[in-house]
């Protein structure tokens, strides 16, 4: 069996009961075969950046897996799925959205898959979570260019 590596997920909803989407999205992805769930973040409530609707819920959780990153990424999407997820159009609102943000140390640039996402550090809503549960991920710096962003722990 390949050695676990350490992973990151941000979790997000902004649709029906967000709460419980993510907080029953956690479970699930710590019921992942493969996936051993070691830390989950808070949960925080932000205003839609880039996108409308209700405020989001976002969490982030910190696992261990023996999945590859491309598989993970498939076991994600169905729990997306499984959630109701659509996606009508862009940064539309959401039941749930599952990105993996850091897979061990892995660079990964294929059309499915971007690691580390792409767009964290523009995020209040995924550097607050990260440092809360992995300090050690995420600068000082990396915080203080996000701080204007409005988010609370809920
Ligand atoms: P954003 O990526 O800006 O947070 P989003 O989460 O709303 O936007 P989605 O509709 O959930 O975007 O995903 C669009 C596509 O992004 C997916 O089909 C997936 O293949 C791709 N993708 C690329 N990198 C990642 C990643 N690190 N985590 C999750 N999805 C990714
Ligand atoms: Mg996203
Ligand atoms: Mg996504």
């Amino acid at each position: 069996m390949r050695a676990a590596v350490t992973a990151f997920v941000a979790l997000g909803a902004n649709l029906g009961d967000p709460q419980s989407a993510v907080a029953d999205a956690m479970e699930r992805v710590g019921a992942i075969k493969g996936v051993r769930l070691v830390r989950q973040s808070a949960l925080y409530r932000t205003a839609p950046i880039d996108s409308s609707g209700p405020d989001y819920i976002n969490a982030v959780v910190e696992i261990e897996t023996a999945l590859t990153a491309p598989a993970l990424l498939i076991e994600l999407q169905r729990i997306e799925h499984e959630a109701g997820r659509l996606r009508p159009y862009r940064n539309a609102p959401r039941s749930l959205d599952l990105d993996l943000l850091l897979y061990g140390d892995a660079r990964i640039s294929s059309e499915a898959l971007t690691v580390p996402h792409p767009r964290m550090l523009e995020r209040a809503f995924v550097l607050v979570p990260l440092a809360g549960i992995a300090p050690q991920r995420v600068t000082v710096a990396q915080l203080a260019a996000v701080r204007d962003q409005l988010i609370e722990a809920v």
